[in-house]
């Protein structure tokens, strides 16, 4: 059957497309491709999700040592790949639930698949000061893994009160000569064991209850100018670097008006790891704003693509004689879809 774009449909129909490869994502690949699920992953242009920005991740089980983000996910990918999940490192920009099988589109074509898995997570937030976008690639970032390099022996902001905005900062020292953390409150809602590095550490000075109101310099940064917000007094803070570790946001947008959401844009799941749209599930943080760890993300992909298999099995999507040992063969195999689409 034709799909408009030239190809058989039968090469484009897939039982299951995970929209999204971070932790989540590359698991829920992980136990689809390894069941027999025919999987893809829309990987999209910058795969890996936060992990790719994040250094040492020292608290996800299994890596004593710890592991760089970006190797923990090149690890990910490459035990989906194994099991023979599909990657195309392409964002998907559309998709189309209200038939099955389900669309979601790049920007080059489309995929048909019976189930599929929002993955996409949650991306960093910026303050929206007046220079901050300007000076993006000048000084101002949102990634220290990524940028940090650039700022030896430089003095350097960093914005924010959680772990990122510790783990920034303490990243940063290795490069940094001296680390400015501004923080609106007067308490930080980081880890207390990041917190204690953060004090401990000589390089970073703390500054409680500070506003940024802008970010100062024509082509490169050259200052911050904070606010006392006890004081109401404006200072400038000559730095060269301006990181800002604020917190994230949903990547959502692809589902508005489909899939239902809370109001900050996380999507809600109805049954298990269901959404409002039976066959369609979510993962990771994408319905997290309380743990985003990649463990409990990892977690929630195993859980989605198992409600998925499930829900393809009851279906009668899924040939089980693919999957099952024969050996194991009872009552299952009365759900072969062939015998489903003779009822
Ligand atoms: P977060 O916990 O939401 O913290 C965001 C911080 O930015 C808060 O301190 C917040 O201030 C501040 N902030 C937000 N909007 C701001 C604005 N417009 N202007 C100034 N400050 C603003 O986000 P996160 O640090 O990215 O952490 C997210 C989750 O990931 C957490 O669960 C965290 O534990 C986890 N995480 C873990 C690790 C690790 O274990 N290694 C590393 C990174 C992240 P207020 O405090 O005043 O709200």
């Amino acid at each position: 059957m034709e799909n408009g774009h030239g190809g058989e449909r039968a090469s484009e129909l897939y039982d299951i497309i995970i929209i999204g490869s971070g932790p989540a994502g590359y698991t829920a690949a992980i136990y689809a491709a390894r069941a027999n699920l025919r999987t893809l992953v829309l990987q999209g242009e910058q795969s890996g999700g936060q992990l790719m920005i994040t250094s040492d991740v020292e608290n996800y089980p299994g890596f004593e040592e710890g592991i760089q983000g970006p190797d923990m996910m090149e690890k990910f990918e490459a035990q989906a790949r194994r099991f023979g999940a599909e990657m195309v490192a392409r964002d998907a920009v559309r998709v189309n639930f209200a038939r099955q099988p389900f669309m979601v589109a790049t920007e080059e074509r489309e995929y048909e698949g019976r189930a599929v898995i929002a993955a996409t997570g949650a991306s960093a937030k910026w303050l929206g000061v007046a220079s901050e976008q300007r000076l993006q690639g000048r000084g101002v970032s949102g990634c220290a893994t990524c940028d940090g390099p650039f700022f030896r022996n430089k003095v350097l902001a960093v914005v924010g009160g959680g772990d990122t905005a510790m783990e920034e900062a303490l990243f940063l020292t290795k490069y940094a000569s001296e680390i400015h953390l501004l923080h609106r409150r007067d308490t930080f809602r980081a880890s207390k064991i990041m917190q204690k590095r953060v004090k401990e550490n000589p390089k970073i000075i703390i500054h409680y209850n500070t506003a940024v109101e802008d970010v100062l310099g024509e082509n490169a940064v050259e200052g911050v100018r904070m606010r006392d917000l006890e004081t109401g007094r404006t200072e400038t803070l000559p730095v060269q670097g301006f990181f800002v570790a604020i917190g994230h946001h949903p990547n959502t947008s692809l589902f508005k008006g489909i899939l239902d959401m809370d109001a900050v844009g996380y999507l809600i799941p109805h049954k298990h790891t269901m959404t409002n749209v039976p066959g369609v599930f979510a993962a990771g943080d994408v319905t997290d704003h309380r743990y985003r760890q990649a463990v409990t993300a990892a977690g929630d992909g195993c859980r989605a693509a198992i409600d998925a298999e499930r829900w393809l099995e009851e279906q009668g999507e899924v040939d089980l004689t693919k999957v099952m040992d024969p050996a194991e063969w009872g009552e299952a195999d009365v759900i072969l879809r062939g015998e489903a689409e003779q009822d």
